[in-house]
């Protein structure tokens, strides 16, 4: 490459300005390519968009030999190995997308020693075959990204990646360097147990983005909500993520209909649509994306200024990788979320009809109620994600809805009595709707063909409205003081916590149902 003499060792600086055309180096870049270049090994922990993928191609490049980079997705690796072609860079990849002849000429290549990285898919790499013709070579480093993809309790576990141990034991000389985006606590102890990281320097960013502002509404018209959301992001580009395609669609016609300028993204789409919509957002102003979480990846739009949740992501990694979306550019952005019980149910429903065996559901599980938690919360929503990154930020942050618009708890010891009753003496057999009716004193034609008018809990929750008891139900499947059915039916049942509750043995606190001071005052239902 230009600016590059083969005598005199470049410094990392050099090779960002010359190579790579940047002026400077980013957060812990610096420190994490000379910790490389040296020979160390590195753990980085850095958001997408930080900048990960210098902090191994500037030490393949000052080092000896060819870099190895293992990496999961087949369409990253191609856009890697095609940003470097253009810098300059002699890179290639190996992947299942290759032939027979086009992988044979990238290993002709690796073995003449043209090239300064090969980025490799993980099972390839495994192979005696792959490995021999590595150690037929100088190797300058290991990279392995996606790191947390060796962890079962992460989302999205390579069983492969388990086995990258080999790396290590047959080249213990060879600096590694492990990195993601996405690691909580037990998940960055598996990385460094099974990728024999112990002794490695370990660099974390922060995950804040603080120009994001956090808001989570209860769901209670959702296209409403959204539609007022969006005139406060008038002209302004961003993303509307749905769970399926089908509401995808339906939300960007309903949008378009309401004159919002909104496009439908989602992978069951024909691809040239497809591509024809991305482009527009990327190159028009004030587009509404509407999409499945298909639409993101590799999505470099710097002035996305909101990203709003029709339903619930996945989990908290899902939610802080599709929010960090908005604001890349640094000014302020909004990521808005509406979210009920239903989605709740869906959720769950999802995991448990699942092929997943019973380990991997206990996982999912617990990653969705992480979420919950966070939707839940009365604190600093900051707090509370950057917590689950292991991150302890001081004080709370003054930009989310809980710090600008503190909730109001109050002391729901008694109307959590009802409710819990309610579900009992019926049976743990019924949903929101008619466990409200029976709470509410409705004798409609079911509750009394089921005897539930003449039950003790008939009416005795009068005091709340539907949408207040859908509020309360939702709370109480949130923190785990009722649980609904896999089945998806919507019924809920006591849990083991909820027996405690239930003899008024602890204090339950909830966040204020919406509309109670309204309902006062408008007077209505008595
Ligand atoms: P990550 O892998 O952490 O998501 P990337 O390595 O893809 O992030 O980098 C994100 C973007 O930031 C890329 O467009 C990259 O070229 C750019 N970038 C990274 N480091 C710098 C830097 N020091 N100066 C300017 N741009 C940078
Ligand atoms: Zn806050």
């Amino acid at each position: 490459p230009k600016g590059l003499s083969v005598s005199m060792p470049a410094s990392a600086l050099q090779v960002l300005n010359t190579v790579f055309g940047y002026p400077a180096f980013r957060g812990e870049q610096q420190a994490i390519i000379e910790h490389l270049a040296g020979g160390g090994d590195a753990l980085v922990l850095m958001p997408t968009g930080g900048g990960k993928s210098l902090c191994y191609q500037i030490p393949a490049l000052l080092r000896a030999g060819t870099a190895i980079v293992v990496s999961p997705l087949i369409a990253l690796m191609q856009d890697q190995v095609e940003a470097l072609r253009q810098f300059g860079v002699e890179a290639a990849y190996l992947n299942s997308s290759l032939d027979a002849q086009a992988q044979r000429e990238v290993e002709q290549r690796f073995a003449r020693g043209e090239l300064k990285l090969l980025y490799v898919a993980p099972e390839r790499l495994l192979s005696e075959r792959c490995l021999d013709l590595i150690g037929s070579r100088t190797i300058s480093l290991f990279a392995i990204d996606e790191a947390h993809c060796v962890s079962q309790w992460g989302h999205d576990f390579r069983p492969e990646y388990r086995q990258l141990t080999v790396l290590h034991e047959r080249f213990p000389d060879v600096p590694r360097i492990a990195l993601t985006a996405t690691a909580d606590a037990p998940t960055r102890t598996e990385i460094v147990e099974r990728l024999g990281l112990a002794e490695a320097s370990r660099f974390v960013a922060s995950f804040d983005r603080p120009n994001i502002r956090y808001r989570v509404v209860e769901k209670d018209n959702a296209r409403r909500q959204l539609k007022d959301f969006l005139e406060g992001h008038r002209g302004e580009s961003g993303i509307v993520y749905c769970l399926s395609r089908r509401k995808v669609e339906e939300t960007a016609a309903w949008l378009a209909g309401e004159g919002v300028r909104a496009l439908a993204y989602h992978a069951g789409m024909e691809a040239a649509g497809r591509a024809a919509n991305q482009q527009r957002f990327l190159r028009e102003d004030g587009i509404v994306m509407v999409a499945t979480i298909a639409f993101g990846m590799g999505i470099d739009k710097p002035d996305v200024r909101f990203v709003a949740h029709m339903d619930l992501p996945k989990s908290m990694e899902g939610y802080y990788q599709e929010t960090g979306r908005a604001g890349r550019d640094g000014l302020p952005a909004e990521a808005w979320m509406t979210y009920g019980l239903a989605d709740v149910v869906t959720l769950a429903q999802f995991i448990a009809q699942s092929e997943s065996g019973e380990e991997r559901k206990r996982v999912e599980r617990a990653k969705l109620d992480a979420l919950l938690g966070f939707a839940e919360t009365t604190t600093c929503r900051r707090q509370r994600l950057l917590a689950y990154f292991g991150e302890t930020p001081q004080g709370a942050c003054g930009n989310c809805d809980n710090c600008l618009d503190p909730p109001q708890n109050w002391d729901a010891t008694v109307t959590v009595q009802k409710a819990l009753s309610c579900v009992y003496r019926t049976g743990q057999r019924y949903g929101v709707g008619h466990l409200t009716a029976v709470l509410r004193g409705e004798a409609d034609e079911r509750a009394q063909a089921l005897g539930h008018d003449r039950l003790s809990v008939f009416g005795i929750g009068t005091d709340l409205d539907a949408r207040q008891w859908r509020s309360v139900f939702r709370q109480l499947v949130a923190a785990g003081l009722l649980s609904t059915d896999e089945e998806g039916y919507g019924t809920l049942r006591l849990t083991a916590t909820s027996r405690e509750a239930l003899r008024g043995e602890c204090t339950v606190w909830l966040r204020r149902p919406p509309g109670r001071a309204e309902r006062r005052s408008a007077g209505r239902d008595g």
